[in-house]
């Protein structure tokens, strides 16, 4: 006994350890090895339950091959459904799916109401499965304990059922919630459970081996005694089997424990593939000697004694202690395996369907800022863990650990399978509904709990003897074996055929009427449709096809110099050679980062999710990326708008630049212009000043011709410096207007008097009674410009009998003067440049410096008006125009 509870404890302790191993291989990353088909398969084993284990032998020497049946199911799912499965796991990937609950509310729109439905008869029917294992961990200590002289009393054998919940409970709590991944994935639990179905198939085939070749004499005489014994009759009652074979393949489906496995805990697709056949494979293996065992028990063994405890009496019955010990470790692996992986699941369901709602309802929420949910949630598990785990360890001390336990499997299995319309019809059919899932689940459920649950814990316990044979109210279509009317039906198949066909019925039924909402209707493309939502078809390729295909992305993104970069040395810091790191999670987060920076948060998520197959884009996911696109487009928008005004603002800069560049070239001949004009008058002075200082022989006209030459040049130079300064303050635009109104005949008599010409050879034409006009302007500036006309005229006009003819009219609108002389004129090719400063036509001594017309263009610039040569006059003209508005206002 003392060996059993050391071997015992050793046991556990190699699942911890290999469990802990495991966990940190998968937390540095390098858990590629956990990642491999092989284990996955294992873990599909939790499947085979202390209940096969002990219960099928136990099963075959009561009902012969029926036992078959249960593996049969499932191994119709795996070979026969096997896209239907890669569909599950594929949607449980893609939804972030945590549990069977899960998937079912989120399928059908989020609804917390189905949630916790289901989570409540996945609890119901979980329950007592659990305690059947406590029970049948139990019920083998005390074989063991039965050949031990030292035995112990059937207390002790209930203090060890405490002592297993409780040692469960530890691992579950420690392994199954040691880290809150998103994925609900547990790397060392699968590995432990890996390992212990290896150590059960280990067990019960070396039982087997010694049964068939050390006790039964080799195969041909062991298949002579099965021929020979009732056993190996082929007694098939076709419901029953089809029943059974039916529910245990809705069980594989739906079961909380294998849709943690099958489902939650996948880590590739790939899997699938190795799964649909060495599972089957499996199943085989460990089914293969259960008749043998049975029969040959049946043989050897007291009458009387548990067939159902063969596996482990039969070779302590032969003294095979050892072989026994195995054998009781297959079958305590059978149970912890279930037992931990059906607490973990339940305790998701349970936590994060009833126990995270009521807690955040309770807090309002505000803890989800403050960012302690984390904490919370573990604590919920662990709690729900304990919880479950307790639940099961009562149920096993209150129903007292008898017959009724053991009926307890197929009843789970049924009770799950009521999951199964609304799973199926949830991935298969887009037009379920959220009604549907409800109605059907709650007709299943029902009918399950009235025909099957009730009954089960024995005639009289819950429901009476008199309801039993004649229904509740005598109302004898109600009772519980004969349900309408049904009867003489194994009640098995009897609760098979009403619940499923009230529960699918119902389901299409109220789906088809009822009318779903926006996000079921959503929901449902993306289940139904997964394939085409989640992109990728594929997901078999490794690891490297991974972090290439990330480095593609990265490299389109971030640039090639830049993800090398980072590429590298992330695969240096994993210790890898070459350039691909593995795609470990913390690498993707980091990436992640790095391309939101460049895409925005949600679209790398998206991209990155995307590559590693592990999530499609959910709605939420498309609203955050159309967000991001959007802000984008407006940034760039904004940023083209702000292209466009620097281009246009370069055009500015270009062409101010370029005016810049022709100013400072004309400010150089302007100087060089101004220096040679001064200089000239300049030099004469100096020159004839000096010989009238040296004195000498001049004689008194002489020095009175030089004085008159020094004088006018002087005045030349004033004059030349005044035109300088006026010209000058015009351009600048510092000219203050005298706006006064006069008659235009004033003005020109005005110009003619200041230049005197009345008195010189040159003729005035005008014409009196056009010039009578009002003007509102500077006057005095607008006779300037007629006294520069007018000098003109008399200094270049080269007629022999020279004439200024000033002609007046309004046209257009406009007030214009003319001033044509009889002179030879202006070159063509001079008319324009004669308004440019120092612009000379002719060398003639006589004229100015050739500011006079560039000043006038400035003035008439100021007076809105403007002053033009007019070409083809015979001599030269000009002509002054000016708004006539001034005439108007006058008038
Ligand atoms: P200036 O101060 O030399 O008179 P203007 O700017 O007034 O300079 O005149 C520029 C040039 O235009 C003169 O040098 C002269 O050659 C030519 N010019 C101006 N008016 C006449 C005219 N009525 N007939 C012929 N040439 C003229």
């Amino acid at each position: 006994m003392n060996l059993l509870v050391a071997v015992c404890l050793g046991y556990v302790a190699l699942l911890f350890l290999v469990a802990f191993v495991a966990e940190r291989a998968a937390l540095r990353g390098r858990g590629g090895w956990l990642r491999s088909p092989v284990v996955y398969t294992l873990s599909l084993s939790i499947y085979c339950t202390a209940w096969t284990f002990y219960g099928a032998v136990g099963y075959a020497a009561r009902s012969g091959l029926e036992y078959l049946t249960i593996y049969l199911g499932p191994t119709l799912v795996m070979i026969g459904w096997w896209w239907g499965l890669r569909k599950l796991v594929r949607i449980g990937r893609t939804q972030r799916v945590t549990s069977v609950a899960d998937l079912i509310s989120s399928r059908y729109g989020k609804s917390t109401l189905l949630a916790v439905f289901v989570t409540l008869i996945a609890v119901i029917g979980t329950t007592p499965y659990i305690a059947l294992q406590l029970q049948s961990v139990t019920a083998s200590f005390a074989s063991i304990a039965q050949a031990d002289p030292n035995a112990a009393s059937l207390d002790d054998n209930r203090n060890i059922a405490l002592w297993v919940a409780a040692g469960l409970a530890l691992f579950t709590i420690l392994f199954g919630t040691r880290n809150l991944d998103a994925n609900e994935r547990h790397h060392g639990v699968v590995m432990a459970i890996a390992v212990e179905a290896v150590v059960k198939l280990a067990a019960l085939m070396a039982v087997g081996v010694f049964v068939v070749w050390g006790l039964g004499g080799g195969l041909g005489e062991t298949l002579a005694r099965i021929d020979a014994s009732a056993r190996g009759q082929w007694q098939v009652d076709g419901a029953r089997w089809a029943g059974l074979t039916f529910l245990a393949a809705a069980a594989f489906l739906t079961l909380p424990r294998m849709f943690q496995v099958l489902v939650v805990e996948n880590e590739d697709e790939g899997h699938l593939r190795t799964a649909s056949w060495a599972f089957p494979l499996y199943l085989m293996l460990i089914s293969l000697f259960v008749v043998p065992i049975a029969v040959v028990g049946l043989e050897i063994m007291p009458a009387g004694s548990n067939p159902d405890q063969f596996v482990l009496t039969v070779p302590l019955s032969q003294g095979q202690n050892t072989l026994a010990m195995l054998s009781f470790l297959g079958g305590f692996s059978s149970a912890t395996s279930m037992v931990i992986v059906a607490s973990i699941a339940l305790a998701t369901m349970v936590s994060n369907h009833i126990v995270m709602p009521i807690w955040l309802r309770l807090t309002g929420g505000g803890a989800v800022i403050s960012g302690d949910v984390r904490h919370v949630v573990i604590l919920s598990r662990r709690v729900s863990i304990a919880a479950v785990l307790g639940f099961g360890y009562l149920y096993y001390r209150l129903s007292g650990g008898g017959a009724a336990l053991a009926a307890i499997g197929l009843i789970s299995f049924a009770g799950v399978a009521q999951f199964l319309p609304a799973l199926l019809g949830g991935i298969l059919w887009r037009g379920a509904t959220r009604t549907g899932a409800l109605v059907g689940l709650s007709l299943g459920f029902v009918l399950w709990v009235w025909c099957l649950l009730l009954p089960s814990f024995g005639t009289g316990v819950v429901i009476s003897e008199s309801v039993m044979a004649a229904g509740p109210w005598g109302i004898g279509w109600l009772r519980p074996y004969a349900l309408f009317g049904l009867s003489g039906v194994d009640p098995l198949v009897h609760a098979i055929v009403w619940t499923m066909l009230f529960n699918a019925g119902g389901f299409t039924l109220a789906s088809l009427i009822s009318f779903p909402t926006p996000l079921e209707r959503l929901q449902g493309a993306q289940f139904v449709n997964v394939f085409q939502h989640s992109g990728r078809t594929q997901n078999w390729a490794g690891d490297t096809a991974q972090s290439e295909d990330l480095m593609v992305m990265a490299q389109r993104i971030l640039g090639p110099a830049q993800s090398q970069a980072l590429f590298q040395e992330e695969a240096r810091r994993q210790g890898l050679v070459g350039y691909l790191p593995e795609p470990s999670p913390d690498f993707l987060a980091r990436l992640e980062r790095e391309l939101s920076g460049s895409v925005g948060a949600a679209t790398a998520h998206a991209m990155v999710g995307q590559i590693m197959g592990a999530a499609t884009v959910s709605v939420d996911d498309l609203l955050a990326v159309a967000d991001e696109t959007a802000q984008m487009m407006e940034y760039s928008s904004q940023l083209e708008a702000k292209s466009e005004e620097l281009t246009r603002t370069a055009r500015q800069l270009r062409a101010a630049n370029e005016k810049l560049t022709q100013l400072s070239v004309q400010k150089d001949a302007f100087l060089s212009q101004i220096s040679h004009e001064l200089r000239t008058p300049m030099t004469s002075i100096r020159a004839f000043s000096e010989i009238l200082r040296d004195g000498g022989a001049l004689d008194a006209e002489t020095r009175a011709k030089y004085a008159d030459i020094i004088h006018g040049e002087a005045i030349r130079l004033t004059r030349l410096l005044d035109d300088l300064l006026d010209l000058s303050v015009l351009e600048n635009g510092q000219v203050n207007l005298n706006l006064r109104t006069g008659v235009l005949a004033e003005v020109i008599d005005h110009a003619v008097a200041a230049t005197g010409v009345e008195n010189g050879p040159l003729r005035l034409v005008r014409d009196r009674q056009a010039e009578e006009v009002m003007l509102e302007t500077d006057l005095d500036r607008l006779a300037q410009v007629f006294i520069n006309l007018i000098a003109n005229a008399r200094k270049y006009c080269d007629a022999a009998a020279p004439r200024l003819t000033v002609s007046v009219q309004v046209r257009n609108g406009r007030l214009m003067i003319d001033f044509v002389d009889n002179g030879t004129g202006i070159p063509r090719a001079a008319q324009a440049l004669v308004f440019e400063k120092f612009s000379r036509v002719s060398d003639q001594n006589a004229g100015g410096a050739g500011l006079g017309l560039a000043i006038c263009r400035e003035i008439m610039a100021r007076l809105d008006g403007s002053i033009t040569y007019l070409p083809g006059q015979g001599g030269a003209a000009f002509r002054v125009t000016l708004p006539v508005a001034q005439r108007v206002a006058a008038q």
